[in-house]
């Protein structure tokens, strides 16, 4: 009985052919081409057999066909696309940090279009590198004497540690001995760097004669990190930037000049005269020891005191502390590309740019594109009003509360419930931790606060916002204005069919 059960089942089942010709999916063989459509046939003509081996009947075609759109339709729909953030953090890591600026947004798409100079000198016709386009930049920005630029923040305190340190010992105070988030530790990167923690003072309190004690001849550097996602208060103490660079250059003064302090690249005449190769590693002079390297973390180059934020540290304080080599997050409060810049003195600099690991953490010519953008904004003072994170920073509570009465008009006109209410934005990236900007925001009242949640996510495109005390809240700092229409759009849509 089952077999014969079975195969008429399997007989009531279309042919690839006969399905690809329905009015349903001849469409999609234009959008998606035959391929990908045969093959969700073919997919789900398999699951329709299986289900009928487990005794169920055949579905109909037009089931069969129903499944296939979906299915192609959810493939289609990419896993990395816009979200409408409303959430009210300005630096949301999971929403990729912070949008760019209009110019830099220009400056990828003319350069993802063509070939470009990065890595060709216009001048000699020939070879260039790509590190040069934001050096010069970044050193005039910060007063540095040079920069390198490498994918992140986390791979630049590891590409530091590990040309300038590796074999050697860094001091850290205890208290900095921090966690950034997605497993970054510092004394986990140290490790893997092949330099040695050396720990002084205690989690609270550390004094400068802590790191002068500490100092012995296989240091290689004295380490301020900056503690990003928490703060200490009360009976708390560090040493100021300044402190460790006097400490770090008396130590210099004390070493005996017997070491030779410099082996130049070797020049054959006649050889290769013109364009002398880059000095190898093992051909630069040593560096002096100890150093001082600066982690920011997220670093600013405008005073965040301007904007009625706590004071974060600044990259140009740092190079004016004489700190040798700092190092700052491209899409932190910079607001521009994911990147890790470093800045510092030319020794050290080219110490790194000449390491293997440069090569492996080097970015591409679209980051490259956007920080170049990001940074000239900087340059010509436009950055609050230019870079989207500043505008956010900048955007009185006034204004957002105006846009957030305007949408709540909207949707009490569409017979809808919402409130405006009293609230606080967060900068969020480990940046500024506590610091919040006064802001208004949208309260809904809904019976499921979580469903409704969920079902905004599902919006195209999705909006995230967040949940406090049994109210979904959506804070208009972080959506950006063009952005205002398509939320409205979402919240009527969302909000009439959950009534229903
Ligand atoms: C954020 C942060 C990093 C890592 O920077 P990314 O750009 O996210 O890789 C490193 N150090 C500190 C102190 C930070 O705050």
């Amino acid at each position: 009985m089952k077999p014969q059960f079975e195969a008429a089942e399997f007989r009531k089942l279309p042919s690839v052919d006969s399905l690809l010709r329905r009015a349903e999916l001849s469409p999609l063989v234009a959008e998606f081409g035959t391929g990908p459509v045969t093959a969700a046939a073919r997919t789900e003509l398999e699951a329709a057999r299986d289900a009928i081996r487990a005794g169920a009947a055949a579905p109909t075609w037009e089931r069969i066909a129903e499944r296939i759109v979906s299915n192609l339709r959810a493939v289609e729909t990419p896993s990395l696309r816009p979200v409408i953030n409303a959430t009210g953090v300005l630096i949301h890591t999971n929403l990729g940090r912070t949008p760019l600026s209009q110019a830099a947004q220009i400056a990828v798409i003319e350069l993802a279009k063509g070939y470009s100079t990065l890595e060709y000198d216009l001048e000699a016709g020939g070879r260039g590198s790509r590190h040069r386009h934001p050096a010069r930049l970044l050193s005039e920005l910060t007063g540095a004497e040079d920069a390198l630029v490498v994918n992140n923040n986390a791979s630049a305190v590891f590409l530091v540690l590990t040309a300038l340190a590796h074999g050697r010992e860094v001091i850290v105070s205890r208290g900095e001995l921090v966690e950034i988030g997605g497993g970054f530790r510092i004394p986990d990167v140290l490790r893997q760097s092949g330099a040695t923690l050396v720990e002084v003072g205690t989690t609270n309190r550390t004094h400068p004669h802590d790191f002068a004690n500490a100092i012995s001849c296989h240091t290689a550097a004295l380490m301020r990190i900056h503690a990003s996602n928490f703060r200490q208060l009360g009976f708390v103490k560090k040493p100021e930037l300044n402190q460790l660079v006097a400490i770090a250059q008396a130590h210099r003064a004390d070493e005996s000049p017997d070491r030779p302090s410099s082996v130049g690249p070797v020049q054959i005449p006649g050889i290769d005269d013109r364009a002398p190769a880059e000095p190898t590693l093992a051909e630069r002079p040593e560096p002096e020891w100890p150093i001082v390297i600066d982690d920011l973390g997220s670093g600013t180059l405008l005073d965040t005191a301007r904007f009625g934020l706590a004071a974060e540290p600044m990259v140009q304080s740092s190079v004016h502390a004489g700190a040798d080599i700092i190092t700052f997050s491209g899409d932190k409060l910079l607001g521009g590309p994911q990147a890790g810049l470093i800045v510092g003195k030319s020794k050290y600099i080219s110490r790194l740019r000449a390491h293997p690991l440069a090569r492996a953490l080097r970015v591409d010519k679209m980051t490259l594109a956007a920080l170049d953008a990001t940074l000239r904004a900087y340059r010509s003072g436009r950055a609050a009003t230019e870079i989207p994170v500043w505008r956010m920073i900048d955007q009185p509570a006034e204004t957002v509360k105006r846009r957030t009465q305007q949408l709540q008009r909207q949707l009490v006109a569409a017979g809808l419930d919402a409130a405006v209410v009293r609230g606080e934005s967060t900068i969020g990236g480990g940046s500024l931790p506590g610091e919040t900007l006064p802001t208004h925001l949208l309260a809904l009242d809904t019976p499921q606060p979580d469903t409704f949640a969920a079902a905004l996510r599902q919006n195209d495109p999705p909006v995230i916002c967040r949940i406090q005390n049994e109210l979904l809240l959506l804070d208009l700092r972080t959506v950006l204005p063009e952005q205002d229409a398509g939320l409205l759009e979402a919240l009527a849509i969302r909000m009439t069919a959950s009534r229903a």
